[in-house]
């Protein structure tokens, strides 16, 4: 595998490649890579003929200092997973090669509603850091397919809406399904941060999302949502929020008419470690 830090060097290799005849994917990460990272990989490794990934904590997507600061870091761990997934190229940049202007008069995108719903209304100024660098990233990398997880159900559709509104037209996405450990919890690095007893409990997410899904009927799925809310409470869970909303475009959904397409999206925190989660419904 390829490790490079340079975006000049970078974008200089792809386009060899592409001038080769490879189609190119790219898989863009924060690090403290897992199981659910790697399959990113593995899927694009099945489409593509080259697999590029990225390993950026991108500092303008963190709301939260500490969040930032407390963010895992495993990169030789990580460079190990990656090159036995087959991998061919790391990129690893720093904040500078990634904002060589800095970061304080950075783009700002009309995202509209999507920006400040759910996660948008708890973190906000989140979708615009994503959107800055997924959009330099791509920028650099110029791949043919980018892959992302559903595991970040908003970010997916904030990710589209950037670059149907910046021109990346050329572009595929790839949303891939969100890996779990065996008790439901969905992979994630800052599982990393919980205790063991904190790994167990927080099955607990996807147990109560997947209550949702067995017990949705057609009319009032308020009770539902408070039921989801109570269940996690109970557990020793702070719940930022838990809501049943229409796939497209996330609007929130109270009384269901039995056919629009639904997702149980929840946000909480157990251990003082923010939790995501999301379960298509139907
Ligand atoms: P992150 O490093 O958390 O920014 O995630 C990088 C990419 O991996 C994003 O597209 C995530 O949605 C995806 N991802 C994170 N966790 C999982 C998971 N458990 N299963 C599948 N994809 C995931």
């Amino acid at each position: 595998m390829m490790i490079l830090k340079k975006a000049s060097d970078l974008s200089k290799y792809i386009g060899k490649m592409k001038a080769e005849g490879f189609t190119i994917g790219f898989v863009p990460t924060m690090g403290a890579l897992h199981k659910g990272h790697i399959s990113l990989i593995d899927a694009s490794r099945n489409q593509c003929g080259i697999t590029a990934c990225s390993i950026f904590v991108n500092p303008t997507q963190f709301n939260d200092q500490q969040d930032f600061e407390k963010y895992p870091s495993t990169l030789d761990q990580d460079i190990c997973l990656l090159e036995e997934s087959g991998c061919d190229i790391l990129f690893i940049p720093t904040v500078h090669e990634i904002y060589p202007t800095g970061t304080d008069l950075l783009k700002q995108y009309d995202l509209g509603p999507i920006e400040s719903i759910l996660e948008g209304k708890y973190r906000p100024g989140h979708f615009q850091g994503v959107c800055q660098v997924v959009h330099r990233l791509l920028e650099i990398t110029t791949p043919d397919l980018l892959f992302l997880g559903q595991k970040d159900f908003q970010q997916c559709m904030v990710i589209k809406k950037m670059m149907e509104i910046s021109g990346f037209d050329t572009i595929r996405v790839n949303i891939c399904p969100t890996l779990r450990e065996k008790n439901g919890l969905a992979m994630s690095s800052r599982n990393m941060r919980l205790s063991d007893d904190g790994k167990e409990m927080a099955g607990i997410i996807f147990t109560a999302l997947d209550s949702v899904k067995k017990e949705l009927s057609p009319g009032n799925i308020r009770p539902l949502k408070e039921k989801a809310i109570t269940t996690l409470q109970v557990s020793g869970f702070r719940v930022d929020y838990f809501e049943i909303a229409e796939t497209e475009g996330l609007a929130i959904c109270d009384d269901w008419d039995g056919r629009k397409k639904l997702v149980a999206i929840t946000a909480a925190f157990l251990e003082e470690v923010r939790l995501i989660d999301n379960l298509l419904l139907n």
